[in-house]
Formats: structure tokens, sequence, C-alpha cells
């Protein structure tokens, strides 16, 4: 049937392309799909950091490659179905798309021994945690009170921070409010992600493992920039994902089982590639992911 020959050929092709090289570098292969919003764009590799941003502890020296993902969204309007966790998602498909295994996202109440033993599974489990929300001025907001306790570091007011945030409020003629000042917090192992759309600086933190906690704050026009400009351009030194790449191919006027037939169960049951259907409202989709053996270590 036509259909099975466009599958098979579009197969074809897809098992030639070339994964991205390991260490995240433009390796001139094909990208494995359309840049969403939060992908950045690809040669934007700031060499040199904001002025405001301070370096507190240099990156541990073994490297750690980031390929998983834990993904918290911390708020309680969230958990009480008030608002709806859009940044879980946009950070999970741009993570998905540069081959990183999202493994769980998670929502969670402003409840500090909540969000504090999230992070500590998340940083003995996930090469990288990222949290959007709970970097607000007042103290319902405990994010940066959470991976503190999570990895024993006590928050202390940072001059550099504190500094732009009184210029800031400066410049709208206001004098810095107390409350305030906890976004100018960092602790040894953080360095401030600038914020230039809000109050709330986000923190990179390294640990001596190599791997990461990620905090943005929660408002979407904040944390997509922070995300794609900042952070992105980080992970990707680090080296982002595991020459992973996706296909879907969406299919019109077909049952899943018929296309779960049509594949054949050796397919749907390989681990590499891994051949799933997702049966939409009005079509279905056969999504395609596929890892360079050579390159992976055994990795699964
Ligand atoms: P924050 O002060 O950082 O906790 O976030 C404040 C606002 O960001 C919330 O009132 C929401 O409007 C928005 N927000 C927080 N978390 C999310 C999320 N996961 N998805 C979408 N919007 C969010
Ligand atoms: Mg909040």
């Amino acid at each position: 049937s036509p259909f099975v020959c466009r599958t098979s050929s579009r197969y074809h092709r897809l098992s030639r392309i070339r994964p991205r090289s390991r260490r995240g570098q433009d390796s001139g292969a094909p990208q494995p799909a359309r840049a969403g919003p939060l992908l950045g764009r690809d040669a934007a590799t700031p060499r040199s950091y904001s002025r405001r941003v301070t370096t507190r502890q240099h990156p541990p020296p073994h490297l750690r490659p980031i390929r998983t993902a834990e993904l918290l969204a911390v708020g309680s309007e969230l958990t009480a179905g008030e608002t709806r966790d859009t940044n879980g998602g946009e950070l999970a498909r741009a993570l998905s798309l540069q081959g990183v295994s999202v493994r769980r996202i998670i929502a969670l109440p402003d409840d500090l021994a909540l969000v504090t033993a999230s992070f500590a599974e998340a940083l003995a489990t996930v090469d990288v945690v990222v949290s959007t929300g709970g970097l607000g001025p007042t103290p319902d907001d405990l994010t940066r009170e959470a991976v503190s306790a999570a990895i024993g570091e006590a928050p202390e007011v940072d001059a550099d921070q504190q500094a732009w945030l009184r210029d800031l409020f400066a410049r709208r003629g206001m004098a810095l409010p107390a409350l305030n000042l906890k976004q100018a917090w960092l602790i040894p192992s953080a360095t401030a992600i600038p914020n230039p759309n809000g109050t709330a600086p986000g923190w990179w933190v390294d640990r001596p493992d190599g791997r990461v906690a990620i905090l943005l704050p929660g408002p979407p026009r904040e944390m997509r920039p922070m995300w794609r400009d900042w952070v992105v351009p980080r992970l990707r030194e680090r080296g982002l994902g595991d020459g992973r790449l996706f296909r879907t191919l969406r299919t019109y006027g077909i049952g899943e089982s018929r296309v779960a037939e049509l594949l054949g169960e050796p397919m749907l049951r390989a681990a590499n590639p891994v051949v799933a259907t997702y049966a939409r409202a009005d079509w279905l989709d056969a999504r395609i992911s596929t890892v360079d053996e050579r390159d992976a270590g055994g990795r699964g």
C-alpha cells in the first residue's frame, strides 16, 4: 500500500541521517526538527558572561554531559488547578528535541518540604533538574530556600545582585522593598541567571558530581528568554543530549491497530529505534526515535 511505501522510504532516510556530535557542537547535520520558541539560535553561544553574573564557583572539573532531565513546576496555583503548567511542556519539548530524555514533569505546591524533597530526589537521579516558579519576592515563593536546603548551603544576599535590583527599582523611582531582597540571594554553588524581563534572577546550581539545577521564574515571558539565551548555550557546552533523533510521521485515515499491524511487532518492540504510535483526534502519529549506537556507549 502507499502508506507502507512512504513509511519505509522515510524511515530509510532517517536511518542514514548523521546524528549530532556528542559534544553538542554544530556538526552540519540536519536538525532533527523545526526549532521551537525555546530552542534558540544554534550559533549563539555567548563567550562572555554579563557583568551582573558572578561566578561563585568554577564548574566541576569533569563536565557531565546532559542526557536526562526532570522538570519541576512550582506553585500552588498549579496544583490547585487555577493555572496550567505550560512551562513544563515547553521545556520538555525543547529538551527532547535536543536528545535529552525527560524522566518526569512534576507540579508542586508552594510547600518547602515537598519542593526540597523533589530537588533532592531529582539531583540524585538525573543530569539536570529545571524548575520554574517560586522565585517571587514573597514568603510563599520558596524555590531558592528549597534547593538551598536540598544541597545544604545557606543563601546570602549577593552584593552584585542587590546593586542590580536596587538599580532596577531606582529606574522606576522606587526604593528596593525589603521583601525583594531575597531575589538578590545566592548560595556558593549558584550563579545568577540574568532576568531581562523581571525582578527575579534565576539560579544555575553546579553540583560536585556535575549535575545541574536550574531555577527559572514562573512567568513564561520571563522564563523563555532566560532559558533560550542563557541556559541552553551553557548546557550545550556540557554536551546536550545523546545524538538521539526523532521523526514523527503523521498519517490520516488509517486506524492505530492497522498501523501497528503494518509496522509489525518486532519494530514496535525494538529498543533502537523506538517506534510508538499516538492516536490523535483526527490523525495518527508514528514517532520514531533512534540513537547512534556507536556513540551511545550502551545507554538506554
Ligand atoms: P512565580 O512568582 O515565579 O512563582 O510565578 C508567578 C506566575 O508565573 C504565576 O502566577 C503564573 O501566572 C506563572 N506561572 C508559574 N508557573 C507556571 C507554569 N509552570 N506554567 C505557566 N505559568 C506559570
Ligand atoms: Mg509562585
